[in-house]
């Protein structure tokens, strides 16, 4: 089938939402999601949504930005950073006015709690930056967009999965869309496109990613000959339930939680003498990497324990509800009177598809931008988190660079025209899949899938040296090699899981061959890239972003300048 709209949004999370609420009052809008709506990733997050409004005490936007950016191990552009701290404050009244039910101080304005890296005058000591609903702050931001998005007459193709996105000589057509309950493939003409697909999680064996985390509109964009930005760098979230990796937030820390190794003892003293339980993410996550390896694991094992008994059971029923029964479902404990066990779960993707700050993808290091295409949310990199992101700063670039983008997208129909999409790209995307049909059935999806999260996480984890990421980005290369050799055997066009996982593998080696081969030639320890052969941070050689980008010879990487705008790199310590 064929349609058309201004303007088609990939992903229905809190980018692609919060950007089509934007765009509909100008043009026809439509959002194409492989999942309804609100089963998008945006939905699990837990903790909060950080902005300075200085509901508790004293808090300006400046110290946000300041944090944001010494968070990043000042990697982050100074000037997107800026806008993110600044706009933050209209954004959650905007999303208030929507409807969104925060939780609530005494004197009934919007409660904030503390967060991570988040401090007052610059470093000084913690402030509550981070609003919330509980601990399901994600989907009460996901239902408020979405009932704003239906208001707004924006149409939605739930459980439509976009297979590619058509850039013909550096212009924009649309997308083709596989329909997943019927194979069908649709063509969606449109004068402007956002890619707001998420994260790649899904590359890691320990993971807090939904399953859908695949990177598609990474691997689609990178596929069109749109760079990666940032790929080495993946935020490692300290706690994770010990072996399945699902979250358990970091607000449990704000709310007062403290981890304790296996004799008891409050190791963060030792790591972060000033923030405590509450340094930056990488930083916890390598203490406990730490304790781990020089055997202050619990019982020996690889986890610690994360300790919230002591605030009482009415706090953590009433600020901490799913996080208790999370920890009731999965492990049959409960966190008001026993230590849960954790231990760091791949979370989240700093890097992305590079944009500017209005949300324009950008095709080089020198900012060329390719008109009608646009990213935000986790596929992109503007880049606010540089080297590592802050809790409560994701949800926050949601809305203020999907509003930026979606803003930018409404202008940008109003003054261009439809293309033609030729030639069809149906046939484009026929011969992938009769290749994924084709091969000599040798190899299995579920095998090489297994054998990447495994050297991945082994190898390019939480601790990284040359010669283990060396070994990744062969074993990786092998696995591209082998994928070559899938057959999928369901030729069924109803709902065909098989046919999408293994389309989706392809999206995931792709991406870990480029996260491999960026960390491989970065020498240095910055942020969550952390190298045991590079302990240091160099800036003389590595105040750069790495650009990746698919050429005929393979992957070849350069680099760009970092915005160093307000704040002069110093050593961090917290
Ligand atoms: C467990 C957890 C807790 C978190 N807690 C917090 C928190 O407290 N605070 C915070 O700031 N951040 C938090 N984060 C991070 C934050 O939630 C995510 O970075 C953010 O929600 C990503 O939003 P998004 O709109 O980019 O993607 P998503 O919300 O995941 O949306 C992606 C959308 O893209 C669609 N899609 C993907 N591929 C395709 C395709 N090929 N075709 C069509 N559609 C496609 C999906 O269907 C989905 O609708 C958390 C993350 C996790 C995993």
């Amino acid at each position: 089938m064929y349609h058309n709209y201004d303007a088609v949004v990939i992903g229905g999370g809190g980018a692609g939402l919060m950007a089509a609420t934007q765009i509909s009052p100008a043009g026809s809008t439509a959002v194409l999601s492989k999942l309804h709506p609100m089963r998008s990733h945006t939905g699990a997050a837990q903790g909060g949504i950080g902005a300075a409004l200085g509901n508790l005490e004293e808090d300006l936007w400046e110290w946000h930005m300041f944090d944001t950016v010494k968070g990043g191990d000042y990697l982050v552009d100074q000037d997107a950073a800026e806008i993110l701290a600044q706009d933050a404050i209209e954004a959650i009244y905007e999303l208030e006015h929507w409807g969104l039910p925060f939780d609530r101080t005494d004197d009934g304005k919007i409660a904030q709690r503390p967060f991570g890296g988040h401090t007052c005058n610059y470093g000084e000591g913690i402030v509550r930056r981070a609003c919330y609903t509980a601990d399901r702050t994600g989907h009460a931001i996901l239902q408020t967009l979405y009932q704003r998005a239906i208001r707004n007459r924006v149409d939605f193709f739930d459980e439509f999965q976009v297979v590619d996105i058509c850039i013909e000589a550096g212009a924009c057509q649309g997308v083709v869309a596989y329909e997943v309950a019927t194979g069908e493939l649709h063509i969606f003409r449109a004068k402007t496109v956002l890619i707001a697909t998420g994260g790649c999680g899904r590359l890691f064996r320990i993971t807090s990613n939904a399953y859908s985390f695949t990177g598609d509109g990474h691997a689609m964009a990178f596929r069109k000959g749109v760079p990666l930005e940032d790929m080495e760098f993946f935020q490692f979230h300290p706690t994770g339930i010990y072996k399945l990796g699902i979250l358990i937030t970091e607000a449990v820390r704000g709310e007062g939680g403290i981890l304790l190794n296996k004799d008891g003892e409050r190791f963060m003293e030792r790591y972060s003498p000033n923030l405590l339980d509450l340094a930056p993410r990488d930083v916890v996550a390598r203490a406990i990497h730490t304790e781990v390896a020089e055997g202050r694991g619990i019982d020996g094992k690889d986890y610690v324990h994360l300790d919230a008994s002591h605030l009482g059971r009415e706090a953590v029923e009433k600020k901490l509800p799913d996080i208790q029964d999370f920890c009731g479902t999965y492990l049959g404990i409960d966190p008001a009177v026993e230590p849960m066990p954790v231990q760091p779960t791949a979370h989240y993707a700093m890097g992305g598809i590079p944009t500017n700050v209005d949300g324009q993808v950008l095709m080089d290091e020198k900012g060329t931008v390719l008109h009608g295409v646009y990213a935000a949310g986790e596929c992109a990199c503007v880049s606010v988190h540089g080297a590592n992101r802050l809790g409560s700063n994701s949800l926050l670039e949601l809305v203020v660079f999907g509003r930026r983008a979606g803003r930018h997208m409404a202008k940008h129909l109003t003054e261009t025209d439809f293309l033609e999409v030729k030639p069809d790209p149906r046939e484009r995307v026929k011969e992938e899949l009769a290749r994924l049909y084709e091969g000599d059935g040798t190899e299995e999806v579920a095998t090489i899938r297994s054998e990447m999260r495994d050297v991945m996480m082994n190898n390019v984890g939480v601790f990284r040296e040359q010669k283990r990421i060396d070994e990744a980005v062969e074993k990786v290369r092998e696995l591209r090699n082998r994928y070559g050799k899938i057959r999928v055997q369901n030729r069924s066009n109803l709902f065909n899981q098989e046919l999408l996982e293994a389309l989706e593998l392809g999206y995931l080696l792709e991406l870990a061959e480029v996260a491999a081969m960026s960390a491989a030639a970065r020498k240095e320890s910055r942020g969550a890239h952390s190298r045991a052969d590079y302990p240091d941070r160099d800036d003389d050689n590595w105040l750069k972003h790495t650009m990746a980008f698919r050429t005929e010879r393979g992957v070849e990487l350069r680099y760009k300048p970092v915005n160093i705008s307000f704040f002069d790199p110093k050593p961090r310590t917290f």
